[in-house]
């Protein structure tokens, strides 16, 4: 449980004051040649490397694994150079690898929108929206969020945009909601953008209306880019800034490797210029965006391989590609589902919700992308999108034959019992989240849209149990206030709210044990990133991307994990967080 906020916060700045000391230090003492830089000693190492899943001590030279064993071995390596830590007992194990989440997208919220949290009451948002527009007089767009996926279920309000219209004086206003795929807006917004009661809905988005037809603000999934077209887009400066700012929060919560689950060209060309200045302290792996809308056409794949090869940096990974299939299965009914919603207002009877791509395109998608090399990740919130999106990669294997390319399936929480073991024999990847598997508003949400089988939700442990691979990511900024791995893996072994806040457990037989949580957030989503062979585990060799925590996480009360702090990051060696005080 996250019970102390203040201390949190007093913890994040004291370790950016002290990092600055310890690099310098460092640069001082490398260039031995036979000796190690580091030494990290007196601790309890979960390595990950069954051959030896616990050491003391690790030595660390040039950014990688040199040695690791007992204190007593490892520092007879040392000489007059080496800086040694001394982890008085404490654990440390690989940097976490996060699997799914939109960083850059998360740090361009923290730094420049209008935010306001998930528990936000229209007074709130009112407020909130009212000092944006003070504060910001010559800006011609207040870009904010998130509202939460029940909001106008449980306040009920007549016209949402006529809502806003009231606060946003002359500017437009673009409110995401916290699964990032609806979005709410004022007239001014709907006016720049040309939507009017006589546009229609696009294939696969709504635009919600009032009882004359016109637009009421809020617009479900394809109806989305109607209006993001029409946003400005961001400098470069301010793009390079949120990469170095995503970065950083990853690095603060022991993240040193993420998967970018929805890269667009200009925040591949500052995750790039980032890199190039050496200042990316993350192994990024960019899944580069594809047209979010109904698609009748297959992709150009040469267009992504221009981007691959043009962007590509020493930790920028652009083997990658997003498509998605369709939304959430919250009260907005756009994930694809097998059996009907439960009926509502403004949906048509035995709704089902819909997919964005036809099913064959995704097939010829999938055989040319796989050809190309990408792993593809596929959002897959539906277990109808799960079926469809399984055919396809059978198409793929049955074309190209099996490979390594893991591609992902993302969300999946709902499988159909007969494509459970297809998961095991197509080598596909249900990638999870579950930061949100754990009763909440949004689990009401979705249980009020697809009736009580919403209680089944995230079979992880059945796929663990068939041998089938397991992703996991944070999905920040959707769904999560950071991209803290730490309540995610506390509510895979719990199946409980790491906030305490929503009591209960959501189908408690799917939970997995802590270690199979630990490898799921280090070695599998190296995996996910293609970067296995060089970090998640602790052997020799590898990069030396390792955490040090404030308590020992195999002798805690699981409902304490998700209040771990990491008092230590090294990524390739060097400290890149670290708390004062902490570490001698
Ligand atoms: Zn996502």
């Amino acid at each position: 449980m996250i019970r102390d906020r203040a201390r949190l916060a007093r913890y994040r700045l004291t370790a950016a004051a002290s990092l600055g000391a310890l690099a310098g230090t460092l640069a001082m003492t490398t260039g031995a040649a036979a000796a190690p830089d580091l030494i990290l000693t007196n601790g309890a190492i979960y390595t990950l490397d069954p051959a030896k899943p616990w050491v003391e001590a690790v030595a660390i030279e040039n950014g990688h694994y040199v040695a690791l064993g007992s204190s007593a071995e490892v520092a007879r390596l040392a000489d007059k150079n080496t800086r040694v830590i001394d982890l008085g007992g404490r654990m440390a194990m690989p940097g976490i690898n996060d699997a799914h989440a939109h960083p850059v997208q998360g740090a361009v919220g923290q730094l420049y929108s209008c935010n306001f949290p998930f528990t936000a009451t229209p007074d709130d948002i009112a407020a909130t929206i009212a000092k944006c527009v003070a504060d910001n007089p010559r800006a011609e767009w207040i870009i904010g969020g998130q509202w939460d996926s029940g909001f106008f279920d449980r306040f009920k309000i007549d016209s949402p945009r006529a809502f806003l219209d009231k606060v946003s004086g002359n500017k437009a206003v673009y409110l995401s909601d916290d699964s990032g795929h609806n979005g709410w807006v004022n007239s001014r917004a709907l006016e720049l953008a040309g939507i009017t009661a006589q546009t229609p809905d696009p294939a696969s988005g709504t635009i919600v209306r009032l009882a004359d037809g016109s637009p009421n603000g809020v617009l479900l999934e394809a109806a989305n880019p109607l209006v993001e077209k029409v946003i400005p887009p961001r400098p470069p400066e301010q793009l390079d800034a949120a990469v170095r700012e995503a970065a950083r929060l990853a690095n603060g919560y022991g993240v040193t490797g993420f998967k970018d689950a929805m890269v667009s060209e200009p925040v591949l060309a500052a995750f790039q210029r980032v890199d190039n200045k050496g200042q990316l302290t993350v192994h990024a792996a960019t899944a580069l965006l594809t047209p979010y809308e109904h698609r009748t056409t297959p992709l150009d794949v040469a267009t992504f391989v221009k981007l691959r090869d043009t962007y590509a940096a020493p930790h920028v990974h652009t083997n990658f590609v997003k498509v998605f299939m369709d939304g959430v299965p919250t009260a907005s009914r756009t994930a694809a589902m097998l059996e009907p919603y439960v009926d509502a207002e403004g949906f048509p009877k035995h709704y089902t919700g819909m997919l964005h791509v036809d099913p064959d395109v995704l097939k010829q998608d999938m055989v040319a992308l796989d050809k190309a090399g990408f792993t593809v990740k596929i959002h897959t919130a539906g277990d109808r999108s799960v079926r469809v999106a399984l055919d396809a990669i059978a198409a793929a294997r049955a074309a190209n034959g099996a490979s390594d390319r893991r591609h992902e399936l993302s969300h999946a929480g709902y499988i159909s019992d007969a494509d459970l073991p297809r998961f095991k024999s197509l080598n596909a990847v249900a990638d999870l989240s579950p930061y949100i598997w754990s009763p909440s508003p949004i689990i009401d949400s979705v249980v009020g849209a697809v009736g009580e089988r919403g209680r089944h939700y995230f079979p992880v442990r059945t796929l663990l149990d068939i041998g089938a691979p397991v992703l996991a990511g944070s999905d920040w900024p959707s769904a999560v206030p950071t991209i803290s791995p730490w309540p995610g893996i506390e509510s895979m072994v719990t199946r409980a709210d790491p906030t305490a806040t929503t009591p209960g457990t959501l189908w408690p037989e799917q939970a997995v044990t802590l270690a199979q949580a630990l490898h799921i957030f280090t070695l599998d989503g190296a995996r996910a990133l293609r970067l296995d062979d060089r970090t998640g585990s602790i052997v020799k060799g590898k990069s030396a991307d390792l955490i040090v925590l404030d308590r020992h996480l195999f002798r805690i009360s699981p409902a304490d994990i998700s209040e771990t702090q990491v008092v230590l990051t090294l990524f390739e060696g060097k400290p890149v967080h670290q708390v004062a005080g902490v570490l001698k």
